[in-house]
């Protein structure tokens, strides 16, 4: 098996989607401001399931952590805390079907106790455990719903298989910075969501270790942009990425476009050869499809993040003011009250087509190909029949 990192519960929405951001180079991350408030206010709950809430507080270093904390009222959370166990790391094998709670031993202890994880094994911690629900702490704003919490998922198999349960409710604990205030969301998977996630567990792994080798090979590793791009911590090698900036970059790329179409230009000049015509065409047609891949990228990219930054500006979308569009009949018939009759049908265009008659013969109940034809050889013979040139296109024929 090829080189794969340790896969843990927060990645798995982005490794479902991504297999190669689980193999290429990852750059480090400082922790946010945000990250460092969750961290705060997991830690105080995690020791309010051993102390007096009173004495946890005391220990709160992070100061807007504690504002928040000290606002919260443990009898809304849905379990007591005196009952659960807290900061549960579990290690699961989707190959076993068995899931363990990693025992930090001295040497790991403090260090990241995924280390202790096998090849086949995939790591996520729980905030909270109970005998047959599995809860997480979330603070801020829009959290997940369980039910479509890979997270959540993960672990709430994890409690299944460690306690040979057929259903775990999962809840999110979603805690308001501003005042700490609680809100619940609660799903309860059963046996047919574990099948299900174990499947999809195995053919991750399967994906991931399938872009390792490729990597290994030298060739470029299988990405897929998305919202899951957002926490990425291989972004920095990810070709996707690479692209988007290359399109940004509009002095590098610009020139080099003008360039090669010169290039084509030139060589045009000099004496038109088929093979010049086919290979320019082709050229331009690849060069149209990259640039349509590229702006759906970027356009991806600035949604998710609300701009994306260039030399010359950020990229932002924009909504373009609707055009008021005027139904013809209401239209006319108002405009005839404002001006009169015979000038407002002096001005207003009247437009048949052949779709049309068919729509009026249809509606009268007629023949549609029978009175197309009458109503055309009537308007030939008023003199009101024309034909427009036929454009000239460019088509290829099979020899
Ligand atoms: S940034 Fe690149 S590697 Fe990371 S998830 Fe997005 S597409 Fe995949």
């Amino acid at each position: 098996m090829a080189y794969r990192s340790k896969i843990t519960a927060s990645q798995l929405e982005r490794v479902f989607a991504c297999s190669g951001s689980q193999v290429l180079p990852t750059s480090p991350q400082e922790e946010s401001t945000y990250a460092a408030f969750g961290t705060a206010g997991h830690e105080y709950l995690e020791d309010c399931s051993r102390m007096n809430p009173w004495d946890a507080l005391d220990l709160m270093e992070h100061e807007e952590a504690k504002a928040t904390c000290e606002s919260i009222d443990l009898q809304d959370l849905p379990f007591r805390l005196a009952e659960i166990r807290a900061e549960v790391p579990y290690a699961y094998s989707p190959i076993t079907q068995q899931a363990r709670v990693l025992e930090p031993t001295k040497e790991y202890q403090g260090r990241n106790i995924y280390k202790l994880m096998r090849a086949d094994e995939i790591g996520g911690t729980a905030d909270v455990i109970g005998h047959d629900f599995v809860a997480d702490y979330k603070f801020g704003h829009d959290p997940t719903v369980p039910e479509y919490s890979e997270q959540m998922k993960f672990l709430a198999l994890c409690l299944a298989r460690e306690n040979r349960l057929t259903e775990v409710t999962a809840h999110i604990v979603h805690i308001l910075k501003e005042d700490g205030s609680i809100n619940v969301y609660s799903h309860t998977f059963d046996i047919f969501d574990f099948a299900e996630m174990d499947m999809r567990l195995l053919k991750m792994q399967e994906s991931v270790d399938d872009a390792a080798e490729l990597v290994q090979l030298g060739k470029p590793a299988p990405v897929e942009i998305g919202e899951h791009c957002h926490y990425c911590r291989t972004k920095n090698a990810c070709p996707a990425q690479a692209a988007i900036a290359v399109h940004v970059n509009e002095t590098t790329v610009i020139p080099v476009m003008r360039d090669r179409v010169e290039g084509q230009l030139q060589r045009l000049d000099q004496g038109l050869r088929i093979t010049d015509a086919t290979a320019m065409l082709a050229w331009v047609k690849a060069a149209r499809f990259r640039a349509s891949e590229v702006e759906a990228r970027l356009r991806g990219e600035v949604r998710e993040h609300g701009s994306v930054p260039s030399p010359e500006g950020n990229y932002v979308m924009k909504r373009t003011r609707g055009q008021d569009r005027i139904d013809a009949d209401i239209g006319y018939r108002a405009l005839c009250e404002e001006v009169d009759k015979d000038v407002a049908d002096a001005v207003v265009p009247r437009k048949i087509t052949k779709k049309a008659i068919k729509e009026a013969a249809k509606l009268a109940g007629l023949n549609q190909a029978d009175t197309e034809r009458k109503v055309l050889e009537r308007v030939k013979l008023d003199g009101g029949l024309s034909k427009t040139k036929g454009q000239e296109k460019l088509v290829k024929e099979s020899v």
